[in-house]
């Protein structure tokens, strides 16, 4: 049995820790006495008040426990545990503390959690290890309180500028710049702390997978194989208002009616092309003028394209366009359709997959590979550093939502592929 002979508060009382995985469930806790709402759920949204407390008491659970920390100028927490080398560069282990509003208790800071208790653990078992151990804890990385995603992971990979933190506010009009430099931080010198590619050896990111595929088949461990990334598209039709009651049936150019058979048309795109990973969706339609007795004349829809496998993104983008052309023009509506982003999908580092996949197998542990059709950390983190992605189940795949749940039995496979994993590299 571990311990590490330290001993903090909990919120049941005073605690001592035995072992990384005890250590992981208590940091989430001592986060989440942060923005708990009253009705169940937390809400830490990026750069608040609560969001301060969170990363203090995290701080300071970590100087505790013997990281040496440093915030860099756009907020990003990096705890380091030093290695007996000083050249050698650090296997880094990190997710998010930042929730949506009424979020859940798991969403990001079981990441942050287990990062921390397995590199307590494998540093309590590896005294003399040769490479640094760091925690990193990103700023920022849900959109809800300023619509854009992952702060903290763009800033120090280069996605992320100093017109983009001028650019996005809240809903009170507060500019994102200014809610960092309220933080304290320098994001006007935010370049200083651009990841260098060699400057890490491995990132490894623990999350919850937000869907249903591992509860619902028993899987308990899923290897990330490729991060999705959205292509969004605005589309505009253009039909004409009329009376509902005087305006003939032949007669009638009802945007309404073509927006709706656009819908099913992506949503038939999507359903071919799931088997490839892809999953397409309309969830934006606002139609004008919205009266009970007008034929409607304009409707403003927004479709979200995501998968991992380029061709089926690119057959799907086409055959989407395709639809609403051949859709717009039977119904003689005009239409208006704009690409707003089209990223690639971001595939994760071949070898750590496949250590990860040895290392589950000889743990014994139920793994699978699989896709993310959710937006995390990693997918920034890997255009710099060698990355992997561990997915561990939660209670009918529901997340942000303040009912987000995890069996302890079901996600402690991913904490031991995770200790294993950084314990090989170690080795090498
Ligand atoms: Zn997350």
């Amino acid at each position: 049995m571990l311990c590490y002979g330290i001993c903090f508060r909990s919120i049941k009382g005073v605690m001592t820790v035995s072992s990384g995985f005890d250590l992981c469930l208590d940091v989430m806790e001592r986060v989440n006495l942060y923005g708990r709402d009253q009705g169940g759920g937390f809400s830490r949204l990026a750069y608040s008040d609560e969001d301060r407390g969170g990363r203090e008491e995290l701080i300071g659970l970590m100087k505790g426990l013997g990281f040496d920390i440093r915030i860099d100028d756009v907020g990003n927490i990096v705890g380091t545990l030093r290695g007996s080398s000083h050249t050698s560069p650090p296997v880094a282990v990190g997710s998010h503390i930042d929730t949506v509003p009424q979020g859940g208790a798991y969403d990001g800071v079981l990441g942050v959690a287990m990062a921390i208790g397995a590199l307590k653990e494998i540093e309590e078992r590896h005294p003399d290890h040769k490479y640094p151990l760091q925690v990193m804890v990103f700023s920022g990385e849900e959109s809800s309180r300023f619509g854009i995603s992952n702060v903290g992971s763009k800033a120090i990979t280069g996605y992320l500028t100093l017109k983009d933190c001028f650019s996005y506010r809240d809903d009170d009009g507060i500019v994102l710049f200014n809610a960092m430099r309220k933080f304290g931080l320098s994001p006007e010198w935010m370049g200083r702390s651009r990841l260098l590619p060699s400057s890490i050896k491995a990132f490894f990111e623990v999350h919850i997978e937000q869907g249903p595929f591992l509860d619902r088949s028993g899987i308990d461990v899923g290897v990330v194989e490729a991060i999705a990334a959205p292509t969004r598209m605005a589309l505009d039709i253009e039909g004409r208002a009329d009376h509902s009651g005087a305006c003939p049936m032949d007669m009638r150019k009802d945007a309404l009616a073509a927006a709706a058979e656009v819908v099913l048309a992506v949503e038939a795109v999507g359903r071919d092309e799931y088997r490839h990973g892809t999953v397409a969706t309309v969830g934006v339609c606002h139609i004008e003028p919205g009266a009970m007795n007008v034929v409607p004349g304009r409707a403003h829809l927004k479709v979200d394209l995501r998968g991992i496998r380029k061709e089926s993104l690119e057959r799907s983008y086409e055959r989407i366009k395709t639809s609403i052309e051949s859709i717009c023009c039977s119904r003689k509506v005009d239409f208006d359709l704009k690409l707003l982003s089209k990223g690639d999908p971001v595939v994760l580092d071949g070898g750590l997959r496949r250590l990860l996949g040895k290392v589950c197998d000889d743990l014994g542990l139920k793994w699978t590979d699989m896709p993310s059709g959710a937006g995390h950390d990693a997918m920034y983190v890997a255009s710099s550093i060698p990355t992997a992605m561990i997915f561990v189940p939660c209670v009918d795949g529901i997340s942000h939502n303040r009912s987000e749940q995890v069996e302890l039995e079901r996600i402690k496979p991913g904490y031991r592929a995770l200790v294993r994993a950084i314990e090989s590299l170690l080795e090498r």
